[in-house]
């Protein structure tokens, strides 16, 4: 069997194509369009790729989207300041502080930042009161990959209710939320972690197995239920040839991007799961643009929520 691709680009597309007349239409009522400030701490590569995927996504659709960068020597203090400007900006619906945060700004510095974040300007949905509603079943603002993964499940036709699901990881951006809204879809839901015992086996009684770990290929076929439906979260940055090579024998398109680029960003699932999982979402074009699609959705709710209050 190969698995059926669950094709994040194209339900990411569709969701950015259903987002315009909402554009559009918040724009005509407001006179100026949904607005949405990033704060980028720092110069990791990853978060600078990411947050220029999230620019340019959000202008492509009429957004307004402004960046505001600090240095990495920049105290907590100077983040708490930026986040304090766009929650009492006018123009600004949505704010969004790009994680990692530097390791000197404190190991608690991201649960400060968050929790300073309007609840009702969080489209990363990480604000206690955000997540209390998740909790609750009536989000408004969710954290946007798990959001994601369940548009990618429900518009491949992919079961939810009644389907066994296995979150691998329990973060609070990723696995926590993802295991709450398959609950809430009616799966019945297990999460794992590092301590979980017997992993594999406990991963191949899912229906839907979601990996969210950042461990490159751990997820081997062992883990798999014949005909299952895995997504795969993770990426992770890999430059080491030999694992790469391993799991892309030369020749291979993913081998030779390896080749032009030096480095590789793979998931969290061995490539020998397509052979037995019944869809799989790829590395990249899974997750990935459902994130930044759901970023902007969130940015049009938060928006209209507190100007046209619905
Ligand atoms: P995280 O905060 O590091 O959490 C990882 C989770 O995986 C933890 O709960 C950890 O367990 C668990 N874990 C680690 N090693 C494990 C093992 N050997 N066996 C079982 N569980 C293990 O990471 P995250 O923020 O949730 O992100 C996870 C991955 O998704 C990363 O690769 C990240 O880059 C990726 N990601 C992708 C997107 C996207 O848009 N595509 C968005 C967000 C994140 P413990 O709790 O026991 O430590």
């Amino acid at each position: 069997m190969t698995a059926r691709v669950l094709d994040g680009t194209a339900v990411a597309a569709a969701i950015r194509a259903e987002a315009a007349p909402a554009v559009a239409a918040f724009t005509a009522h407001a006179g100026r369009p949904p607005g949405l400030g990033i704060v980028l701490v720092g110069d990791d590569p990853a978060s600078e790729i990411y947050v220029r995927g999230k620019l340019k996504s959000a202008s492509e659709v009429g957004l307004r989207a402004d960046l505001e960068r600090l240095p990495s020597t920049a105290p907590l203090s100077a983040v708490l300041a930026a986040v304090d400007r766009l929650n009492r900006s006018d123009v600004h619906d949505g704010i969004l502080v790009q994680s990692p945060l530097p390791p000197a700004m404190g190991e608690d510095a991201g649960r400060r930042v968050f929790d300073a974040v309007d609840p009702a300007k969080d489209v990363d949905g990480l604000h206690p009161a955000n997540v209390g509603r998740l909790v609750q079943n009536r989000a408004v603002l969710a954290s946007c990959t798990p959001a994601g993964v369940i548009e990618m499940l429900e518009r491949s036709h992919v079961a939810i209710a009644g389907a066994r699901a296995v979150v691998i990881g329990r973060s609070d951006i990723v696995g926590k939320p993802m295991a709450l809204m398959l609950l809430h879809r009616h799966a019945t839901v297990t999460i794992c972690h590092s301590r979980t015992a017997n992993l594999p086996q406990v991963a191949a009684e899912a229906d839907i197995l979601v990996a969210a770990l950042g461990r490159p290929a751990f997820v081997t076929r062992a883990f798999i239920k014949p005909g299952a439906a895995v997504v795969d979260v993770g990426t992770t940055h890999v430059s080491d040839r030999e694992l790469v090579e391993r799991l892309f024998p030369p020749g291979s398109k993913r081998h030779e991007a390896f080749l032009r680029r030096g480095s590789l960003v793979i998931g969290d699932v061995h490539p020998e799961v397509a052979e037995i999982a019944g869809a799989l979402s790829p590395v990249p074009g899974g997750v990935g643009p459902l994130t930044i699609a759901m970023l902007l959705k969130n940015t049009v709710r938060a928006a209209e929520e507190r100007v046209m209050g619905r």
